[in-house]
């Protein structure tokens, strides 16, 4: 029985507990990282994060391209590593 994500409404749930969320919604509402004893949301980590490598997307800036650069970037950042 498929039971759609009470959020997004577009997605199946993958978590029932406290209520039907997909696993994306449910990240975005209860996901934390825990840093120094703080519970950090993950969002807000992963935002910093990205405009830390000035990779969040930009104002006017396209999905598709923002995708682009980020995957330019990750493509420059995997040859550093075999090198
Ligand atoms: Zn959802």
């Amino acid at each position: 029985m498929r039971v759609s994500c009470q959020d997004c409404n577009k997605n199946e749930a993958t978590q029932l507990h406290p209520y039907p969320l997909c696993a994306r919604c449910w990240s975005l509402r209860f996901g934390t990282v825990n840093i120094g004893g703080e519970d950090i949301p993950f969002r807000e980590l992963h935002r910093a994060r990205l405009e830390g490598l000035d990779l969040w997307q930009k104002k006017n800036e396209s999905t598709a391209d923002w995708g682009q650069r980020c995957k330019k970037f990750t493509l420059t950042q995997q040859e550093r590593r075999l090198l």
